[in-house]
């Protein structure tokens, strides 16, 4: 019975070691965070100095209030932790008394992982995910992924897609349907629209991202990702899509 307790402890010792988690302790002050946030996050410059001191504030308590995490041998930057916080905060940034209580800490790995965490298994193709089960109320990004979202100016963003997972995920269901955001009279335009868009991507007459077909709760956290990333380029594009999106985000800008 002993050597089994031994065992256990000594597994469990390996596996934290191996783990060596290094949790973000920086605190960024207003001046670098306004620069950095002004120079790498879209979404920051389309709003005026009012709106860019209640964003920097809702970063502030979004850092103060959840742990991020490096999982592997390198430091988070400030700025890494700046595009964690504004990917959590852009979708909510209309509804000032929203947080994230589904939520306590982001895992940032160095690159890619597999769906299991398996590091011998060579097809490493998440970006990012919200966990379920043990790993419940945490986010799981690729640090690469999460970067290019804000540095590549494309219509796609990972750190929001997972934000708006969690948002869609505060119902109950992560469906594709955000029951709290959603105004009851437009649910079903909503899923009529996703389903003709789905069918438009499957049959090659989309530029929406043809991840957005896996299921509905994909579709919402793609076409989120476009909307925050182009909005214009959405409303050109869908904009029956983009008018409803419209009603769920509020957007001030
Ligand atoms: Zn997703």
């Amino acid at each position: 019975m002993k050597f089994v307790l031994l065992a256990i402890i000594i597994a469990l010792v390996v596996y934290l070691l191996k783990r060596r988690p290094q949790k973000s302790t920086a605190l960024v002050d207003t001046k670098s965070m306004h620069e950095l946030l002004q120079q790498h996050v879209n979404f920051y410059q389309r709003l005026n100095s009012d709106e860019q001191l209640l964003f920097r504030n809702r970063v502030q308590h979004f850092l103060d209030t959840t742990t991020i995490t490096a999982v592997g041998n390198f430091s988070l930057t400030e700025l890494d932790q700046l595009f964690v916080a504004s990917s959590a905060i852009i979708p909510i940034f209309s509804f000032p008394d929203w947080a994230y209580n589904n939520l306590n800490e982001v895992l940032l790995y160095a690159e890619m992982f597999t769906k299991d965490f398996d590091p011998k298994e060579r097809d490493k193709n998440v970006m990012g995910m919200v966990g379920s089960g043990a790993m419940n109320r945490m986010m799981i990004l690729s640090l690469p992924a999460l970067r290019a979202g804000f540095e590549q100016d494309g219509s796609g963003n990972t750190g929001i897609h997972e934000f708006v997972h969690l948002l869609d995920k505060a119902d109950g269901a992560t469906d594709g349907v955000p029951e709290y955001m959603l105004p009851k009279d437009l649910i079903a335009p909503w899923i009529k629209y996703a389903h003709e868009a789905i069918h438009e991507i499957k049959t090659n007459h989309s530029e929406i991202n043809p991840y957005a077909a896996t299921n509905d709760a994909e579709f919402f956290a793609v076409i989120s990702e476009y909307f925050f990333q182009k909005p214009h380029l959405l409303q050109e594009h869908h904009p029956e899509l983009f008018n409803i999106l419209e009603q769920v985000y509020k957007p001030i800008v």
